[in-house]
This record gives C-alpha cells, structure tokens and sequence, in this order.
C-alpha cells in the first residue's frame, strides 16, 4: 500500500467508525437480526435487515469493538441497502476475498468501491474477523428465516 492510500484508508477507516453510518435498529416482522461476536477483539455488532420480497430494503447496525470492525459494518449497510439478496452475497463474497486473499473474485470488487480499502487487513489475520464480522451477521441475515448468532469462533 502507497502512502497515499494507507491515508486514504486511515481517514475512511476513522471518519466511518466516528460517524457509523445507518446506526439504529429495526423490528418488525419483516426485519431480520444476527447478533455477530468476535471474542478475540472484543468486537460485537447487532446487524438488523428488512427485507422486501428479495429487496434488502434497509440495513442497519449498532455495536462496539475497534475501528475496523465498526467501519467494516458501516461501509457495508451503505453499500448493501436496497441490494437483492444475490447481490448482497455476491458482495460479501468480494469482500472475504479482498481481506482474506483467498478465492478473489476480481470482477465484483469494483462494485465495492471504498470497501477495497479493507484489503490492508489481508496482512493481519487478527484484523480479518474483525472486518468480516459485519459481514457473516449479514449473510445469516439475509439466508435463514429465523434471527440467530454468529461467532468468528466458529469457524
Ligand atoms: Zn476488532
């Protein structure tokens, strides 16, 4: 990473953990809520979806834990909202592949804009729970019909 992008990367990383964007809760019938943990940092975010039909109508998230984890979750509702569900995993595909380096899916990454920051994490395995905890919440969210838990312990 250049100096340029790892300021880059510092300065969404923190503006976003600051500033969580789409922070709150939803409930409702049509509305689905992982709680997801990560117990090796401390990190735990509640990420809330409702759904319209296919449609991930809203998405949105409340939690604690260290700046990536929180930005990761708040990049994430902003890039996921209004998404179809195929969409969304195809998303979160991309996503583990940039911060875990394995399986890459070079041609969704473009789609994720800023979230291409996340890469840096690759470096740090520690890290990588961290930016994916958002991320399996929500792909439980939006693939079972019944809310739940997730740890970074269990897999
Ligand atoms: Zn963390």
């Amino acid at each position: 990473m250049n100096d340029e992008l790892r300021e880059l990367y510092q300065s969404v990383i923190l503006d976003h953990s600051r500033k969580p964007r789409n922070y709150g809760e939803l409930h409702g019938d049509d509305c689905r809520h992982v709680h997801g943990d990560n117990p090796s940092c401390g990190d735990e975010i509640d990420v809330f979806v409702r759904l319209d039909g296919d449609k991930l109508a809203e998405v949105k998230f409340t939690g604690q834990g260290c700046a990536i984890s929180q930005a990761s979750a708040s990049m994430m509702t902003q890039k996921l909202k209004g998404r179809s569900r195929d969409e969304a995993g195809k998303l979160a595909g991309a996503f583990r592949g940039i911060v875990t380096g394995e399986n890459r899916d070079t041609s969704a990454e473009d789609a994720l804009g800023e979230l291409q920051l996340l890469e840096g994490v690759q470096q740090f395995p520690a890290r990588v729970k961290c930016a994916m905890l958002a991320w399996r919440a929500l792909e439980q969210a939006v693939s079972t019909d019944v809310s739940g838990n997730v740890s970074t312990e269990e897999s």
